[in-house]
């Protein structure tokens, strides 16, 4: 790995970190000695989510985190059983490997992993599940129940 300041192509790795979602290194430059962080993470091809009305977006686990949370609030669960919820769901979406995925198959794979965190989670969900595009319509109906 080249040094991101100087350029020189020798950089000693003083300290190897694994996240849940990358591996951190710190790097150390043998020729100037600054020191700085590189990620390295696995690529992943997560498919395109599609709306009903044909309308094609990226896959964004932040939205689908936005959308769990929205149906699990104020309920006893925990980050970490989201995170881990929201991992099986992308698990699964690589598994099938179809290029694209629609909401209503996405709804489902939250429907499953609410069920089995939280009943009234899934409840709130599965209530108004058929008319579920995105976060801020989902917030608007959670906030009327
Ligand atoms: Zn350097």
């Amino acid at each position: 790995m080249r040094c991101v300041y100087c350029g020189h192509g020798e950089t000693q790795v003083v300290e190897t970190r694994e996240t849940d979602e990358a591996v951190r290194r710190r790097r150390r430059c043998q020729k100037c000695e600054r020191r700085f962080t590189t990620y390295e993470r696995a690529e992943i091809t997560l498919p395109t989510v599609v709306k009903k009305d044909g309308a094609r977006v990226e896959f964004d686990r932040a939205k689908l985190r936005a959308s769990m949370s929205l149906a699990l609030r104020k309920r006893p669960v925990s980050t970490e059983q989201v995170e881990a919820a929201l991992e099986r769901i992308q698990e699964r979406l690589l598994q099938d490997a179809q290029r694209e995925v629609s909401t209503a198959r996405l709804g489902e794979l939250v429907m499953r992993e609410l069920q089995a965190l939280d009943k009234v989670a899934y409840v709130r969900f599965a209530s108004v599940y058929r008319s579920f595009e995105d976060v801020d319509e989902f917030r608007q109906i959670i906030k009327d129940i």
